[in-house]
C-alpha cells in the first residue's frame, strides 16, 4: 500500500485518538527505520523509549522467532520457561527476596503496584490508610486510576468519577509534608518526568524522601517505565530501590510488557487471587524482555549508554546550535531550543529524516540505547540543516 491509501484507511477506521505524523514506517534495523516509500530515517524516539536494542536486534530477533515458533500463549494457569526465566533474570538485578508481577503495559504496571501499595497498607494498619501522594507534572498512564495518579489537572476531565485517593505536591520535601496525614500510604514518583518535560526530580529532595518515607512506613513507588532499563546509563534510574517499581517500554524491547517489582517488605502482599492479567508474562513478549535484559544489564553496556548521551550533547554544542537547557541523564533527553516551538520542529524533522519526540515544549530524544554514532551524526547534521531551514 502507498502511505496515502494506508492513511486513509486508518483515519476512516481507527478512532481519531492520535494526531499522528505523516509517516508509515515499513522496515527498521538499529537505529534506522524506512517508511513505506523506501525513504530512510534516523530513530531518535525508539518508538517512544520501547525499542531499547533498535529495530532487528538479532538477540531480541532470535529469542522471540524462537519462542514464536514453538508456543504463543498458555495463560497464567500454568508454567512458562520463558515467563520464569524473565522473573528471575529481573530479581537477580534487585534486592534478596524481590519479586515480580507480569502486565502488558505502563498502565498496567502501575494499576498493579497502586493495588499493591494499597493491600500493604490494608493488611498493616486497615481500612483507611489508602491515600497516595503523586508529583505535579508526572504521567503514569491513561486508565482511570492511572490517570488519577497523574499530577496533571488537564488529564482529570470528562472521565468522571475518577478512582479516589490521591493526592499532589510539588517536587519538594515541604510540599509532601504538607499532604501527609493518617491516610497516606505511598508517594509515587517517576525520577525523571518524561511526559512531564524530561524534569529530573532535585537528588537532595530524592534522599529526603527515602528518609522521611522510611521513617513512617510510607512506600516509595517509582513509575520506571520511561526511565528504567538502560535508558539513563543505569538498569533503573533511582538512587536507591524504593518499596515497589514499575516498568513497561524499554523492557520488552518492541513487544507489550509491564512489571511490577516489589522489594522484600511488600513481595508477598499480592497473594493468590488478589490480582492477574491473562495476557501478562507472555512468552513470545518475555523471551524478548530476557534478551534485552541480558544485553542491556551489564557495566559496559550501560557505560555506552552515558558515552551516547554525552556525544549528543556534545554534538549540540560543536553543530553550534541555538540549544538554551538540555535535561535527562543518559539518552533520556529534553532539549529547549531558542525560538523554535517543539511541535512544528518535530514535524519539520520527520520530514528531514529524523524521528523525533517531544516533552511539553521541549524536544525529547529517546534513541535506541543501540544506536551508533554515526547514527548520531546523521540525527544531529539533519536537526542543524531543519534549524537553518526554520530560520
Ligand atoms: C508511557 C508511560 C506510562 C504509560 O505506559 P503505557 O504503556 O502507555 O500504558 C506510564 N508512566 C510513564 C512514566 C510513562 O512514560
Amino acid at each position: 500500500m502507498t502511505f496515502e491509501q494506508i492513511k486513509k484507511l486508518d483515519t476512516s477506521s481507527a478512532m481519531p485518538t492520535y494526531g499522528r505524523f505523516d509517516a508509515a514506517f515499513d522496515r527498521g534495523e538499529g537505529a534506522t527505520l524506512w517508511d513505506v516509500e523506501g525513504k530512510k530515517y534516523i530513530d531518535f524516539s525508539s518508538g517512544i523509549g520501547v525499542n531499547s536494542l533498535g529495530h532487528r536486534h538479532p538477540a531480541w530477533l532470535a529469542a522471540v522467532e524462537g519462542q514464536l515458533s514453538r508456543l504463543a500463549h498458555t495463560s497464567n494457569l500454568y508454567y512458562n520457561e520463558a515467563t520464569a526465566r524473565l522473573t528471575d533474570k529481573l530479581t537477580s538485578f534487585c534486592p534478596q527476596g524481590s519479586r515480580v508481577f507480569m502486565a502488558n503495559s505502563g498502565a498496567e504496571a502501575n494499576e498493579g503496584m497502586i493495588k499493591l501499595a494499597r493491600k500493604y497498607s490494608f493488611d498493616r494498619y486497615g481500612e483507611g490508610r489508602n491515600e497516595i501522594i503523586s508529583l505535579k507534572g508526572s504521567f503514569h498512564g491513561r486508565t482511570l486510576t492511572t490517570l488519577s495518579a497523574t499530577g496533571q489537572d488537564v488529564f482529570h476531565q470528562f472521565f468522571h468519577p475518577f478512582t479516589e485517593g490521591f493526592v499532589y505536591a510539588d517536587a519538594n520535601m515541604d510540599s509532601v509534608e504538607s499532604l501527609v496525614n493518617e491516610r497516606t500510604c505511598a508517594v509515587m514518583f517517576e525520577t525523571i518526568q518524561g511526559e512531564g518535560g524530561v524534569i529530573p526530580l532535585d537528588e537532595g529532595f530524592l534522599s529526603e524522601l527515602w528518609r522521611f518515607a522510611r521513617e513512617r512506613d510510607i512506600l516509595l513507588l517509582a513509575d520506571e517505565v520511561q526511565t528504567g532499563i538502560g535508558r539513563t546509563g543505569s538498569l533503573f534510574s533511582f538512587p536507591e530501590f524504593p518499596d515497589v517499581f514499575s516498568l513497561a517500554k524499554g523492557l520488552g524491547g518492541g513487544l507489550p510488557i509491564g512489571a511490577v517489582v516489589a522489594t522484600e517488605k511488600c513481595a508477598e502482599v499480592l497473594g493468590p487471587s488478589t490480582h492477574g492479567s491473562t495476557f501478562g508474562g507472555n512468552p513470545v513478549a518475555a523471551a524478548g524482555a530476557l534478551a534485552v535484559l541480558e544485553t542491556v544489564g551489564n557495566e559496559e553496556f550501560l557505560a555506552s549508554v552515558v558515552k551516547k548521551g554525552e556525544y549528543i550533547r556534545d554534538g549540540l554544542k560543536k553543530r553550534n546550535l541555538p540549544v538554551s537547557e538540555i535535561r535527562g541523564r543518559g539518552l533520556m533527553l529534553g532539549i529547549d531550543i531558542e525560538g523554535v516551538e517543539a511541535k512544528p520542529l518535530c514535524a519539520a524533522l520527520l520530514k528531514n529524516g529524523l524521528v523525533s519526540l517531544t516533552a511539553k515544549t521541549s524536544l525529547r530524544f529517546l534513541p535506541p540505547l543501540v544506536i551508533s554514532y554515526e547514527e548520531i551524526d546523521e540525527g544531529l547534521d539533519i536537526l542543524k540543516s531543519t534549524l537553518e531551514e526554520m530560520k
